[in-house]
């Protein structure tokens, strides 16, 4: 195990070994092209072919229909906040819903408040973020400009396993954290947004799948950056887009296809590296403190603490010693955090269980 492979990070996250070896390769020189990959014009007949294999195998990994147009943006998660209300809240005299589910869906809402009028549909912050609500909590408007919600709340460790609303209205989810870990029908989604640095590559580049269909009513008085539609005509190389980046995520999804097998196998892989430490988590008798709901615990993101901050800071610096990396929670949150994304091995998964359990075993669990 390298440094590499044992890096818990929330994000930019853990890449397999082949892929990080391939980039390698491309950044000295992309086989059959003999030049750079930081160096090859995005107006190649080859770049267009990367951008178009990537979508391919997106739309084969996830049976994706033509209904559904898959762009490669820059801006990241963040500017999504903006870009969706801007296309489907404002000028609408409709309100938006979201749920309010953790940091990133609360990070969502004042950018979507610019646009127009926001009902918050439900507010996990009263119970600091320890759960999601069950379908029966969720009282949603029919007529809605869309359901806004975060499918894995990174920050805290909550995960969606199922799709909230009903499929009457326009569904909109970030599933930065969680955008090719598991299968799911993309038929009832009306636009997607995943920025690649969690599960799929480097910073730089962010995925978006919309139904066409949304893109018939753009208000007017756009930014063509902040157009949809302007990126859709262009492929998605309206201007320079973030080469290297999309080259990455190409070399992801190649690895998803052909040595993992597609995202049933992925699932599998990863639900049983979180079972490993949520497992270890439910054994240390309150030693370790899950922050999640035990039905609403993402497999992406291992949310806990320890009794103390005392010896949270112990498990952080002895864990270092042992070469882990990247534990320590978010900053908004404290605690510990293991980030278990695709590319993490469960034979990593398997180290940090082991730890988790020595270092109970010597602090008095
Ligand atoms: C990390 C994260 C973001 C922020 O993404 P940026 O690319 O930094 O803008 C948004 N949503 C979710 C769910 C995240 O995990």
């Amino acid at each position: 195990m390298n440094a590499n492979t044992l890096n818990f990070s929330g994000g930019p996250g853990v890449l397999p070994e082949s892929v990080l070896a391939a980039t390698q390769q491309a950044i000295a020189e992309v086989p059959g092209v003999g030049l750079s990959i930081l160096g090859i014009s995005h107006r190649s007949a080859w770049f267009a072919e990367v951008v178009a294999e990537t979508e391919r195998n997106i739309r084969q990994l996830l049976k994706l229909p033509d209904s559904h147009a898959v762009l490669f943006l820059q801006g990241g998660a963040t500017l999504q906040f903006s870009m969706v209300p801007m296309l489907l809240l404002r000028g609408s005299g409709k309100t938006a819903e979201y749920l309010r589910t953790g940091y990133w869906s609360s990070k969502a809402i004042p950018e979507a408040l610019l646009e127009g009028d926001v009902r918050i549909a439900w507010d996990g912050q009263p119970e600091a973020f320890h759960r999601l609500p069950t379908d029966g909590e969720l009282a949603l408007a029919n007529d809605a400009a869309y359901l806004h919600y975060v499918s894995n709340e990174t920050v805290e460790g909550l995960q969606f396993h199922g799709i909230p609303g009903h499929d009457g209205v326009t569904r909109v989810c970030d599933m930065s954290s969680d955008f090719l870990s598991r299968p799911f029908d993309p038929e009832r989604f009306d636009l997607i947004y995943a920025h690649a640095q969690k599960n799929l590559g480097p910073a730089g580049v962010t995925i978006v799948i919309v139904r066409r269909s949304l893109l018939e009513h753009v208000p007017d008085g756009l930014p063509a950056l902040l157009d949809y539609r302007a990126h859709l005509a262009a492929n998605s190389i309206y201007n320079t887009p973030p080469v290297f980046a999309i080259y990455v995520v190409l070399l992801a999804t190649r690895w998803l296809l052909d040595e993992i097998g597609g995202l049933e196998k992925m699932a599998a892989i990863n639900q049983g590296k979180a079972a490993a430490l949520y497992q270890a988590i439910d054994a240390s008798q309150g030693f370790y403190r899950g922050w999640a709901a035990p039905a609403n615990r993402s497999l992406m993101n291992v949310v806990f603490k320890l009794a103390t901050p005392e010896l949270e800071a112990a498990f952080l610096a002895e864990s270092a010693q042992h070469g882990f990396s990247g534990l320590g929670g978010h900053r908004s949150l404290g605690g510990i955090r293991a980030s278990i994304y695709n590319a993490m091995t469960p034979q990593a998964v398997g180290l940090l269980r082991d730890f988790m359990q020595a270092f109970a075993a010597r602090h008095g669990a």
